[in-house]
């Protein structure tokens, strides 16, 4: 049967910017352990900025990234964004031709008649090129140019606002499990991990990698399961979780679709926001 109670507490979640998309989801809200984050525009703000350009020789470290700005002039990625923020120029776009942006991994495309690729390891293994492997810290972006890698990128995202605070909250709700699922390489996921307090962290995970690996965890937990995200790869995850919380401001449309709960001002801390107005609701209706 529906809680029909449970619609009272919605009123309260939507003053405290919070959508709730029916009652029941209300409800598994009070029996939840185990809360599931998606990493870049989650856990942190999805604002990268460029950090370091390195080359390796052949082109100047200006032109590194040109090719990166033109590669990422039609993406909507956090990344690409950051990489054209930090190019500042006019991009000719007649240069482009036969763009692919590929989830999880990067972009190939036709510049000026070259082939170019950028984005992580598993593109270039992908096209058997090898990549000289970077040790800094941040997301990597490495550059290829007709099978030879000639140049990597590295962008730096920051946490958001009081998440170190806000997964304490939630911790002190008698939340058992926190952990993250992250696309980007393993080395920045766990730091991100660690900075933030979380109990577990998996990184360089394909979208397809993220549904798996959701499913291990909602097979491992005795109360329901939230999954957390923001972004187009985050939908699939969104939907199967038992409640799909996505971010209002930053997430695409794909995961405010696919969610049954949207965070308005996209804090971390209206989930312990929620899960207290989906108790008090509770203790009313029963
Ligand atoms: P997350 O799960 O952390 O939100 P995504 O699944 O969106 O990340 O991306 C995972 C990884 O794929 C990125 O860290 C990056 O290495 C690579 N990638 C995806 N899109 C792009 C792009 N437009 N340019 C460069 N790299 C990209
Ligand atoms: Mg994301």
């Amino acid at each position: 049967s529906i809680p029909l109670g449970f619609f009272g507490g919605i009123g309260g979640s939507s003053k405290a910017g919070i959508l709730v998309k029916g009652g029941n989801y209300l409800e598994a809200l009070t029996g939840v352990d185990t809360i599931v984050f998606d990493k870049t525009g989650t856990i942190t703000k999805g604002t990268f900025k460029v950090t370091e350009i390195i080359s390796y020789g052949e082109y100047s470290k200006e032109e590194i990234l040109e090719l990166a700005a033109y590669g990422e002039s039609h993406s909507n990625h956090p990344i690409g964004k950051s990489i054209l923020e930090a190019y500042n120029k006019e991009i000719n776009k007649e240069y482009i031709k036969s763009y692919k942006e590929i989830a999880g991994k990067g972009i190939e495309v036709s510049i000026d008649g070259k082939e170019i690729i950028l984005g992580n390891k598993k593109i270039f293994d992908e096209k058997g090129i090898k990549v000289k492997e970077s040790d800094s810290i941040g997301t990597v972006v490495y550059i290829g140019k007709s099978n030879k890698h000639i140049g990597t990128i590295i962008v730096s995202d920051e946490l958001k606002d009081n998440v170190v605070e806000d997964i304490k909250k939630l911790k002190s709700l008698g939340i058992k499990r926190t952990i993250m699922l992250s696309g980007d390489n393993e080395s920045t996921a766990e730091k991100v991990g660690e900075l933030v307090g979380l109990n577990k962290v998996y990184g360089n995970l394909l979208p397809q990698d993220k549904v798996n690996k959701f499913e291990d965890i909602v097979r491992d937990s005795k109360g329901k399961v939230v999954f957390v995200g923001d972004g187009v790869n985050d939908a699939p995850v969104l939907a199967r979780a038992d409640v799909g919380i996505a971010m209002g401001g930053l997430g695409s449309d794909a995961a405010i679709e696919a969610s049954d709960i949207v965070i308005m001002t996209d804090e971390v801390g209206k989930i312990a926001t929620g899960i207290k107005i989906a108790r008090n609701t509770k203790k009313i209706v029963t």
